[in-house]
């Protein structure tokens, strides 16, 4: 296995006399054992990315390492790395067996016994011993997508580049095959670029994540990181679901203005916001699972009107209305709340970002303290859970 860096990484595409920048200056340094994760939207240069580790496209500038060599002009078959696809692409008239065969027999010097033995192992790790002399089109979508690492864990690659392996298979499936992976990742100890455009995949499988937006890197970071300390507002609002709620608000110094709520700054914020001058137009940023519902008016506490209210059995996803604007907060399950109801929330101190209105950069970014780090993620499990640590600040 071994550590895998991209150095300005660039490529461009000439089509129909424009220039695409699919990469952009891209530098990450991929630790060796690493389970990395490249996420972003669709077209933001992913699968171009894994494509140039895996040499199957050129670069246009900057350099590629896996391990002590510089892979840049070095051919795909020529580098050690096996990828596996969305499609799987298996021979259809070949069965499971021939399927991971062919690779070593075409492209390497194994002895027969060698190819054997490596194929039997994978397919033991995988739990697809049963299922060798099948043909793919007698197996499920998992089970294909299983021959298909087969195919890749018998080259014994320096890394695994994975280019959204798991959406083509059904949702439940798809949890399971994530779960499947990490574990074989934690017994491979295999260097992984793992490119997903789903941030709950992200946020559940990496070790480190890299967001992409447009071709350049945004942030790279544990999941944590990313979650609690998000470098600018598209990383903010791309990692957790529902998104990061983010308001335009005026600094005033002794308060952020918001249309009809002025928003109280604590003597923390007031120094972390240093930097800025009246009147600065900045983003005020809160996670819904942030946002507490209370009976009494106090700091930092306004009225909304609940606009939409989604039951989702552990909690509920309220949809409450402003002047300013909107803000969506996940509350507990069993605290009711109706549509058009008035209610009161607090947007805690120490929970709050606040990101520069017009480069969308982190001025300030929430409290992170022992109890919040852990846990508590995006997808369905947020919620709730940091509100025991929600102490509002003096
Ligand atoms: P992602 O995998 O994140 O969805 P891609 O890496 O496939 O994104 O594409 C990034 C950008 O590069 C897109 O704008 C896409 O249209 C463009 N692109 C990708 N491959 C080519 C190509 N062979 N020729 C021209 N443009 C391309
Ligand atoms: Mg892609």
């Amino acid at each position: 296995m071994a550590r895998t860096t991209l150095d300005g990484v660039t490529k461009r595409f000439e089509s129909g006399g424009d220039t695409v920048v699919a990469v952009d200056d891209l530098s990450i340094d991929i630790r060796d054992g690493e389970f990395l994760v490249l996420v972003g939207p669709s077209g933001c240069g992913k699968s171009t990315t894994l494509r140039t580790v895996a040499g199957l496209e050129t670069v246009s500038e900057g350099t590629i390492r896996i391990g002590n060599q510089d892979v840049t002009g070095v051919k795909a078959k020529d580098r050690n790395i096996a990828m596996v696809f969305q499609n799987y692409a298996l021979y259809p008239q070949k069965t499971v067996r021939g399927n991971m065969r062919f690779g070593l027999e075409m492209a390497t010097e194994l002895g027969d016994d060698e190819i054997t033995r490596r194929v039997e192992e994978a397919a033991e790790l995988l739990d697809i011993t049963d299922l060798l002399d099948r043909r793919p089109r007698a197996l499920s979508g998992g089970q294909q997508q299983r021959v298909a690492l087969g195919r890749a864990i018998v080259r014994d690659p320096d890394v695994f580049l994975m280019d959204e392996p798991l959406s083509n298979l059904d949702a439940k499936l798809r949890t399971q095959m994530r779960t499947e992976l990490q574990e074989l990742h934690d017994e491979l100890e295999a260097t992984t670029v793992y490119v997903t455009h789903d941030q709950t995949e992200a946020m559940t499988m990496g070790d480190r994540i890299a967001v992409l937006n447009h071709g350049r890197l945004q942030q790279v970071g544990t999941p944590m990181e990313l979650y609690y300390q998000p470098e600018n507002e598209f990383v903010a609002s791309f990692i957790g679901s529902p998104s990061m709620n983010l308001v335009d608000a005026t600094y005033e110094g002794e308060t952020l203005a918001l249309d009809g709520f002025d928003y109280a700054l604590t003597e923390t914020h007031r120094e972390q916001l240093s930097s800025l001058s009246r009147g600065d137009v900045v983003r005020l940023g809160i996670r819904p699972e942030d946002v507490e519902l209370v009976d009494e008016p106090g700091p930092r506490t306004t009225e909304f009107t609940a606009s939409i209210v989604e039951p989702m059995g552990n909690e509920n996803v309220v949809h409450l209305e402003h002047e300013f604007g909107e803000v969506v907060a996940t509350i507990g399950g069993s605290q009711v709340v109706r549509q058009g109801d008035r209610v009161r929330a607090r947007l805690p101190a120490d929970h709050i970002h606040v990101f520069d209105g017009g480069s969308g950069a982190a001025v300030f970014n929430r409290t992170r303290t022992e109890e919040t780090a852990p846990g508590v993620i995006g997808g369905g499990e947020a919620g709730g859970g940091s509100r025991a640590a929600g102490g509002d600040a003096p």
